[in-house]
């Protein structure tokens, strides 16, 4: 019996400075990252367990023009630094884990916030909050081997010319070698795995039509409109 299929779509993201693409395994993201965003979001910033979730590989966006999903009257921005990795592994040690990054991008991790203050409500999951088509737009990566590991890079994120979200990644209550650390030990990272590192304080609506632009230091800048 021959099964007749479409062909795999696969999953790739740009590179500065290459004509190669970096192949997706997966999109893993960890909320509550910033002590400010907590507290925006009406809860105290702790740091006992780091929380995670995942969106599909295929949430993720490259096109200026970003679809406005439906089943939403809330949809928020979330400027995030955003780190691929080259190596997997498991139980990853702090200290090796930068060795397992590839590059760094700039991402937006769009959310239903109605949805998903409904879900934290209720304890439901948050996938319909989160993980919906093209809820994560991304960046051309930037190779570490041309751009550094960034450490202390400003992070920010304009609508419509105005400044929503402008902060810096050594604010990060989870810094990037232990959220792969931390990562590691609930799953087998694999090369391809995306990670957004969680949003500063400053999140808030988008319209149809809103014009946004983000930036991570001189490494990498996302542009593009609701539409
Ligand atoms: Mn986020």
């Amino acid at each position: 019996m021959e099964f007749m299929f479409p062909p795999p779509a696969p999953i790739s993201l740009p590179i500065v400075g290459s004509d190669q693409r970096f192949p997706v395994h997966r999109v893993y993201c960890i909320g509550r990252n910033y002590s400010e965003h907590v507290r925006e979001m009406g809860d105290a910033p702790e740091r006992s367990t780091p929380i995670f979730f995942m969106k599909p590989a295929d949430a993720l966006w490259l096109g200026s023009e970003v679809p406005f999903p439906g089943a939403t009257h809330d949809l928020h921005h979330e400027v995030e630094m955003v780190a691929v990795l080259a190596h997997g592994g498991r139980e990853i040690p702090v200290a090796m884990a930068l060795e397992h990054v590839f590059g760094y991008g700039v991402g937006l991790d769009l959310t239903r916030r109605d949805l998903q203050a409904l879900a934290k409500q209720s304890g439901s999951p948050w996938d319909s909050a989160k993980g919906f088509d093209a809820s994560a737009p991304v960046s051309a990566i930037c190779p570490a081997s041309a751009c550094g590991h960034p450490s202390n890079a400003p992070i920010t994120l304009e609508v419509n010319d105005k400044v929503r979200q402008d902060s810096r990644i050594d604010l990060m209550i989870w810094p990037l070698p232990e959220i792969i650390h931390e990562l590691s030990k609930l799953w087998t990272l694999q090369a391809g795995d995306v990670i957004f590192t969680g949003t500063p304080s400053g999140v808030g609506p988008l319209q149809r039509g809103d014009r946004f632009r983000a930036t991570l230091g001189d490494i990498a800048r996302l542009e593009g409109r609701m539409v």
